[in-house]
């Protein structure tokens, strides 16, 4: 079967499927419209995010039996269109586990501690020595919202630091809660009353969009933080702006944003506030989560198709 790998994957994947039999060809860079022309050669494409698989590439597919996303999100595919060719669409959506979590209690501990603040007036050769005092993680109350794969993780992680853990999730997981000794919180509002810091870990749907809005956030402890690592879309940003500026809320740490990049005023002026950090949707950005993942897609297709 021969295999198209469209996008910079690492490289465990196509040495995991030639070595089970595969043909594989790599053309990272390749242009949609590049892709279009020859996808008819192929039974199974991979790519990333870069590649945009629209309509027409899928339309011209002749032989393609499976696309393959090294990742999580499918927005660059139309899934639809390649279903109503029988043509499988797959992920890799547990291969940024750890990473995202990693970096969800890196921004917990830089936010608190307001290390950020300190490591920028050191490279402008100052020594403010007493300016920076912070906060310690011990002893507070983490609140996450959405109990899944990386909510779970940074329960774990939370826990090593010695934070009380509350949970809330629309579907609880009775064996991880007791094995993990977290609190299940009996409503949203519940864990929104109980937390200093709220970490984000639902998907994007229509029920979770601004799930932190202006009436939420009344609810929360005056001088809580927020963390989101899941998609900026949960948090309704002029919200949360006001919020911020008002002191309703301490400071929050962002890797995802409702436009990525931001483009809008209320977006701009967020990220500038002294008390909020931000980082650009680098979540699932480490060597060894794009390893796992190429990994997983090479195991997964040679499941698949493999003799
Ligand atoms: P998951 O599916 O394992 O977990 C999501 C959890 O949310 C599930 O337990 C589900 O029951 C719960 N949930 C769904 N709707 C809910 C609601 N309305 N209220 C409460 N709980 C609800 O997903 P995951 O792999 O843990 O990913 C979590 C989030 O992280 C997703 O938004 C994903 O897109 C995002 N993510 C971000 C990055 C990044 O680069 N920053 C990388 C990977 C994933």
């Amino acid at each position: 079967m021969k295999i198209l790998i469209a996008d910079e994957v690492h490289e465990e994947c196509s040495e995991k499927l030639k070595k089970a039999g595969f043909e594989v060809e790599e053309k990272p860079n390749i242009t949609n419209e590049d892709l279009k022309k020859i996808i008819n050669n192929y039974d199974i494409l991979i790519v990333r995010g870069r590649i945009k698989v629209t309509r027409d590439i899928i339309e011209n597919a002749t032989n393609l039996k499976l696309i393959g996303r090294v990742g999580v999100g499918l927005d660059n595919i139309d899934v639809e269109a390649a279903e109503r060719r029988g043509i499988k669409v797959i992920n890799t959506p547990q291969m940024s586990t750890i990473a995202v979590a990693e970096l969800t209690i890196s921004l917990i501990l830089n936010l608190l501690r307001g290390t950020y603040r300190a490591i920028e007036s050191m490279k402008k050769g100052l020594w403010e020595k007493k300016s920076f005092y912070g906060n310690e993680l011990f002893n507070k109350t983490l609140g996450i919202i959405g109990f899944g794969r990386i909510g779970k993780a940074v329960a774990e992680r939370a826990k090593a630091f010695g934070m009380k853990v509350i949970v809330y999730d629309i579907f609880m997981d009775q064996e991880s809660l007791e094995r993990m000794k977290v609190t299940r919180a009996s409503s949203l509002e519940e864990l929104l009353r109980l937390s200093d810091i709220i970490s984000l870990h639902v998907p994007l749907t229509k029920d979770t969009k601004h799930l932190i809005n202006s009436s939420t956030i009344a609810l929360m402890r005056t001088g809580a933080y927020i963390i989101n690592t899941s998609r900026g879309e949960i948090i309704n940003t002029k919200d949360l702006l006001e919020a911020l500026k008002s002191g309703k809320l301490a400071g929050a740490a962002l890797d995802v944003f409702e436009n990525e990049p931001p483009k809008e005023p209320w977006e701009k002026e967020l990220i500038q506030l002294p008390n909020v950090i931000t980082t650009p949707h680098i979540g699932a950005q480490t060597y060894e989560a794009q390893a796992e993942g190429a990994k997983i897609m090479a195991e997964n297709i040679i499941k698949l198709f493999g003799r």
